[in-house]
């Protein structure tokens, strides 16, 4: 089989070599428990700092302001939850319609409990509306959640606005920065929020392991209760494999992160030219948005995203439609519909995403054999004729 395409990268993304190098001697060595007081746990406690610090940097904060996590998930869940102990009086939670479903599904169980829930609307761009955002948020609104960039469509939420909005009215703001950590340059020292989650495995580092930056002198109560690890906000022995890799990653990804964009930028552009040249009903989902260098949505009118993603991958290219666990249901995707898409056009969204591990051949190779792909379908099932 000719080499697979890898144009998944929003899923999750290859570690780097030199992560999976850091991670092997841990789990073969280092295998005491972090909490212990001899040498040997104190030694592994080391590189546990080491990781929080290489991850602090990554996003501007201080080392003490990294609570590691198991993921991206389990961040914005901790983030929350952990938060509202903070407003017990407040009832009111503002967040946007274009969520990923880690914050989507642990607002419907708010709403359960009672909160009121408030969805942001976005443009057909995908942007949240600044001004009814603004309006949404009220005395009564005990936190607000927003994404950073979109995983479908990798459009970019302008947090100083939004956040700015919540601090004048004293709400902690969440930001699910999972898709954009790694990939754009964060500062989160001037950003006006106070909590963000991240993912090692969207920038190279591992799955299973991810973290929560909370601002200094945030009242957060844990989701996990046990040892008191990591501040008495997440309980757990730590996962140091992961941690250690999640920090390699982190300082890796920091030092190339402009050659990166402008290499991967360059890549996801003329994919998206050439596509969207030779294939006459194509459209990009949120190309009229500030987007993350490496996100292309594109749809083929009138085509289902399922259909071609399987021809995709019979020809080696790795895609998905929209997020990764609602590949296979026939819904087009939330995110699609909040932008009030046509669903000829949101039937046929694909994502393609890439990574600094692409290269320019495999780009050509794509805008080679999709077009040949849907023409040659289109041809059999008779759609465009
Ligand atoms: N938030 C966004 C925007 C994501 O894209 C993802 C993963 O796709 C997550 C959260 C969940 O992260 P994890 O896979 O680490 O649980």
């Amino acid at each position: 089989m000719s080499e697979l395409i890898y144009f998944d990268n929003n899923a999750s993304t290859k570690p780097l070599p030199e992560v999976v190098e850091a991670m092997v001697p841990v789990l073969r060595e280092q295998y005491a428990n972090p909490s212990s007081l001899h040498q040997f746990g104190q030694a592994v406690r080391h590189r546990v700092e080491v990781a929080r610090e290489q991850v602090a940097s990554l996003i501007g904060a201080e080392s003490r302001e990294i609570v590691f996590t198991s993921g991206g998930t389990e961040a914005i869940n901790l983030a929350l939850r952990g938060v509202l102990h903070g407003h017990p009086n407040r009832r009111h939670i503002v967040t946007t319609a274009v969520e990923h479903s880690a914050v989507l599904k642990v607002m419907e169980q708010l709403a359960h409990e009672g909160y009121r829930i408030d969805y942001a609307r976005v443009d057909s761009d995908g942007r949240v509306n600044a001004d009814q955002w603004s309006k949404l948020i009220t005395d009564d609104t005990a936190l607000v959640s927003i994404q950073h960039a979109n995983n479908e469509t990798g459009v970019v939420n302008d947090i100083f606005r939004l956040g700015e909005v919540a601090r004048e009215r004293d709400v902690p703001v969440h930001v699910d920065a999972v898709q954009a950590v790694g990939k754009l340059p964060i500062d989160v020292s001037g950003w006006p929020v106070q909590l963000v989650s991240l993912s090692a495995h969207k920038f190279h580092g591992p799955k299973g392991t991810g973290a929560l930056y909370v601002r200094r002198r945030t009242r957060i109560e844990p989701l996990i209760l046990g040892g008191g690890q990591e501040r008495r906000i997440r309980g757990g022995t730590e996962h140091v494999a992961g941690i250690v890799g999640m920090g390699v990653a982190a300082s890796l990804v920091s030092e190339t992160l402009l050659d990166t964009a402008e290499h991967v930028g360059r890549l996801r552009d003329t994919l998206e030219t050439g596509l969207l040249e030779s294939v006459p009903y194509s459209v990009i989902n949120g190309g009229g948005a500030e987007r993350v260098y490496n996100t292309c949505n594109i749809s083929f009118a009138g085509l289902e995203a399922e259909a071609i993603l399987i021809l995709l991958s019979e020809a080696g290219i790795c895609a998905s439609s929209g997020a990764a666990c609602s590949s296979g249901s026939l819904q087009p995707s939330h995110v699609l519909q909040a932008m009030k898409i046509d669903e000829r056009i949101a039937h046929g969204a694909i994502r393609l995403s890439l990574s600094r591990f692409n290269t320019e051949e495999e780009v050509d190779r794509a805008v080679q054999v999709i077009p040949e792909l849907l023409s040659r379908w289109t041809t059999v099932t008779g759609s465009h004729s």
